[in-house]
């Protein structure tokens, strides 16, 4: 019987969140130091406002940010913006300490590895990509593709299908509980929770409800449960 296990990308392959917020403080402060005429905080918070607004896939985050604080777009304060936080976003980007070494690991177990992700398919695929970490997987589900999103049940349907794997062979590992787990819980599957900063309300949540969910702190750990 085959045997599978997907992965979340953001924030269980790779540390996204931090990624991004150094890249987006550089470019801030590159746009500040070039003229963006308020305080770095201030554009910042401006920032992290548009993002919410707007979602984190959107692509003028910064012109919407010079026209809010100029009246108008500034083409080449958007531009110093835009290289800055692509080029600090690349130059940090590198998946979590021993993340290699366990998806060799788990390919030497035998199992067929996939990816199952909430997010656009070529920004994902770019990812694992730049991580060097596309040849592992056998096959990379998005949920633009699916057209659901964790935990949506038919995401992890379709998946295992796509995979050729039953339900009660598969685990999906993830950092959040609510979009990762239960999603795989509800479809049938096994789940690992990879959080440092597990809650004691999930924690209790889990053994209350005697979910089929191991918790650990970090990627290497994998390699004792598996
Ligand atoms: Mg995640």
């Amino acid at each position: 019987m085959k045997k599978a296990v997907f992965f979340d990308i953001d924030d269980t392959l790779l540390d996204t969140s931090n990624f991004a917020k150094s890249a987006r403080k550089s470019a801030i402060r590159m746009m500040v130091d070039n003229g963006l005429p308020i305080p770095f905080d201030e554009a910042y918070s401006l920032l992290k406002e548009i993002i919410s607004q707007k979602g984190s896939n959107y692509d003028k985050h910064f012109d919407v940010l010079t026209k809010t604080v100029l009246g108008e777009k500034n083409s080449m304060l958007i531009a110093l913006g835009m290289i800055t936080y692509h080029n600090i976003k690349f130059a940090l980007l590198r998946p979590f300490p021993k993340t290699t070494d366990t998806l060799i690991y788990l390919k030497s177990k035998g199992y067929r590895l996939g990816v199952i992700s909430n997010g656009l398919t070529i920004k994902q695929w770019e990812k694992l990509v730049r991580l060097n970490l596309h040849n592992f997987f056998d096959e990379v589900i998005t949920s633009e593709e699916v057209g659901f999103e964790k935990p949506n049940k038919y995401i992890y349907d379709e998946s295992l299908k796509r995979m050729d794997c039953e339900a009660e062979n598969s685990i999906m590992i993830g950092n959040r509980l609510d979009t990762d787990c239960m999603g795989a819980i509800n479809a049938g599957m096994s789940a690992i929770l990879i959080d440092p900063q597990v809650t004691p309300e999930e924690i209790q949540r889990i053994e209350e409800d005697n979910l089929d969910i191991e918790i650990i702190k970090n990627i290497s750990e994998i390699e004792d449960l598996l």
